[in-house]
């Protein structure tokens, strides 16, 4: 049972493959901004996120080529995937999701089975000269945050990939970025809570 099996983070073995669902199909973006990936990119299986997990998308040709839809392309390309692509203007939802379920991606070998993966265009994020650009480091706190608080999954379960990597061999999407994603997380969250919400209506 997937529940039980969070706070170790062991999979289920094996789990019995859930193809399909009767739940509502729920789009976290615009329509025009929902564009799903063929059906080989993924597994055919339904699964109960617990996790978030961030990655840069690792695109080596440049800013100006860090958008949501190369990041889509590049994955197409190499049969991987992640539910979605953020970048300075957008966020694409690009596989199918649910009320409660979502589908299995590609994206972070060993946990898929309760994962939630996020690209975010562009590569080695601790590096000054390539810290993503505010809108996009905006736009993927409000998605995440959105995530959390539909699929109830809680802050320590929003993680980086190196955090989430069997074989050690992941750096995104970056130590220094992740601490500073977690700060800014947390702030967003505050900032919407009733309490908070209350008191700036009050003022
Ligand atoms: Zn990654």
């Amino acid at each position: 049972m997937v529940v039980a099996a969070a706070g170790g983070l062991v999979p289920p073995t094996p789990p019995v493959p859930n193809p399909t669902t009767s739940e509502a199909r729920l789009y976290f973006v615009p329509f025009d901004d929902y564009h799903e990936l063929p059906a080989d990119c993924y597994a055919q299986n339904l699964i109960r996120p617990f996790e978030i997990i961030l990655h840069w998308d690792g695109n080596q040709q440049g800013r100006d080529l860090w958008l949501a839809p190369v990041t889509f392309e590049t994955l197409q390309y190499v049969r991987q995937s992640a539910h979605f692509a953020v970048d300075y203007k957008r966020s694409w939802q690009m596989l199918p999701m649910y009320t409660t379920l979502v589908q299995e991606s590609y994206g972070a070998m060993g946990y898929n089975w309760a994962a939630i993966n996020v690209e975010m265009a562009g590569l080695e994020f601790d590096r000054p000269e390539n810290r993503p650009p505010e809108g996009e480091v905006a736009l993927a706190v409000r998605l995440v945050s959105q995530l959390m608080d539909h699929y109830a999954i809680v802050f320590e379960h929003v993680v980086a990939h190196f955090e989430r990597d069997p074989r050690g061999d992941k750096r995104d999407p970056g130590v220094i970025f992740m601490a500073r994603f977690r700060e800014r997380l947390a702030a967003y969250r505050a900032s919407r809570s009733p309490l908070k919400q209350a008191l700036s209506a009050e003022a």
